[in-house]
């Protein structure tokens, strides 16, 4: 076998950044990876000689499609939708779907190449993808979502399928935008299948699936302050974002015993010195449903809280953070901060909400710090097992599920520990989830020879 010429890591991004210019999304997360992988790799030249690692950062296809629709005054408007297929070498594509302004094929690749390590880090037999546009639901009348949503899945179903590629929600996307879409894909396909998750329970969903994430992040925190000898229960949390990770999350720490002290959304956070408690989480889920409210109104509802516009909560001194709205929210500042505050552990329900310079810190100061693609695997992995009910014409029972959830939580938890161990007890959870989502993929693709 040919043998090929080492790059180092250096090398290595530079190529990245060559191939994909304007991208730094993309960039950023094969860059935290690639630091980890290059380590593991040093002594196995069978992942050097088949390229294994420029090949998963290399998606297998992306597709971009153009989506018309009609608004309520009768205006055209167009927008632009995609559907990244990264790497399906241990199952189907599988990943959700954004509708945000910000979407772009950058954050879109970065997605499907985090989903894919993620998958594989659940033990299921599910490859990465990811889709979206650059939709704003925000302030959209109900029509206005379900126009869009059928003209998405107009383009989208042809590259879907139960065993090609299995989508699921994501920011903006939540259980009325999958109803929309599997109606439209039904109508063009005539099957009834379970080629998306997240779907309502009357039709073919699976119990906890909206919870999953949150929850998933919160067992994977409790997992994580047990090798401490400590637990979630009297422990301040601050989270970020309100919608469906946040809330969740919030709501499993209250549960546990713990006190969650903020919220936010693109507007600001709010602080509630006095505990979010589980009727102020009801009415936030209340409130944001279908992403209609603002987070500043919990001040007029609950009036010990105070709203700071334009901020992000990462300042308001806490044992544990839990960053759940969006990619970079939490920069190296923010990291120190929480870090001179005395946070003992950050669980990220968010898809690389922690930039660079954060990752780093946190590493730097050894607290317990779990990347989203470990911690908030929990929503993918009961969308896997959505899938093998939907095969199986079944459903579980919630007591079933929630204990799938944990063992899955903890088998994640486990397989960091595998590889992240750095001896004197400190894991790096960050090199421990890459290196064991990078192993079975990578395996199964040295497997299929060069395809
Ligand atoms: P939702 O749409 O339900 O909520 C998103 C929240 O994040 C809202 O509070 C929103 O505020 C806030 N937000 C979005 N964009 C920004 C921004 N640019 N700046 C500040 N706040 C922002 O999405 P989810 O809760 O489903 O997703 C949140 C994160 O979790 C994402 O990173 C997603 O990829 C990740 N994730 C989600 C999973 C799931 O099962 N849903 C699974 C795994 C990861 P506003 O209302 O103002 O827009």
């Amino acid at each position: 076998m040919a043998v090929t010429d080492h790059v180092d890591l250096n090398g290595f991004m530079e190529g990245v950044k060559k191939r994909n210019p304007h991208q730094p999304e993309f960039v950023q997360a094969v860059q935290e990876v690639a630091e980890d992988i290059f380590d593991f790799i040093q002594d196995k030249e069978e992942y050097h000689a088949q390229q294994i690692l420029r090949r998963i950062a290399e998606p297998d296809r992306v597709v971009s499609f153009r989506v018309c629709w009609e608004d309520d005054n009768g205006n055209i408007r167009v927008q632009r939708g995609w559907r990244v297929q990264n790497n399906n070498a241990i199952g189907p594509y599988k990943g959700g779907i954004r509708f945000h302004p910000s979407v772009n094929e950058s954050v879109l690749k970065f997605l499907a190449f985090e989903q894919t390590f993620k998958n594989a880090l659940t033990g299921l037999p599910m490859g990465g993808g990811k889709g979206g546009a650059n939709f704003n639901p925000k302030g959209k009348s109900v029509r206005e979502i379900m126009r869009f949503c059928q003209s998405f899945m107009t383009e989208l179903y042809r590259h879907i399928g139960p065993d090609v590629d299995v989508p699921a929600g994501d920011i903006g996307v939540g259980g009325r935008e999958i109803g929309f879409m599997f109606g439209q894909y039904k109508r063009i396909t005539n099957h009834w299948n379970g080629v998306l998750t997240g779907k309502g329970l009357e039709w073919g969903g699976s119990l906890i699936r909206t919870e999953a994430t949150g929850y998933g992040a919160v067992y994977f925190l409790e997992n994580m302050l047990a090798t401490k000898g400590e637990s979630v229960a009297g422990k301040t949390a601050v989270i970020s974002g309100s919608g469906n990770v946040a809330t969740h999350a919030a709501e499993k720490i209250v549960q546990l015993g713990g006190k969650v002290l903020t919220l936010s959304d693109s507007g600001g956070f709010i602080h509630d010195p006095d505990g979010i408690t589980q009727e102020k989480i009801d009415w936030v889920k209340a409130h944001k449903t279908h992403r209609r409210g603002r987070i500043e109104e919990y001040v007029e509802a609950f009036p010990g809280a105070t709203f700071h516009p334009g901020k992000t909560p990462w300042g308001v001194p806490c044992d544990v953070a839990l960053p759940c709205a969006t990619q970079n929210e939490l920069l190296g500042e923010d990291a120190k901060t929480l870090i001179a505050n005395g946070c003992k552990a950050v669980s990220e329900g968010a898809n690389m909400p922690t930039d660079l310079d954060g990752v780093h810190a946190f590493k730097a100061a050894k607290i317990l710090y779990a990347p989203g693609k470990a911690s908030n695997a929990g929503g993918v992995a009961v969308s896997g097992l959505e899938m093998s009910q939907n095969s199986e014409r079944r459903s579980w029972k919630e007591e079933e599920l929630q204990q799938m959830l944990k063992d899955i939580m903890k088998g994640i938890h486990d397989a960091c520990i595998r590889y992240g161990d750095q001896g004197g007890g400190y894991i790096d959870y960050v090199k421990g989830a890459n290196i064991a989502g990078f192993k079975k993929v990578a395996d199964a693709m040295l497997a299929f020879g060069v395809v």
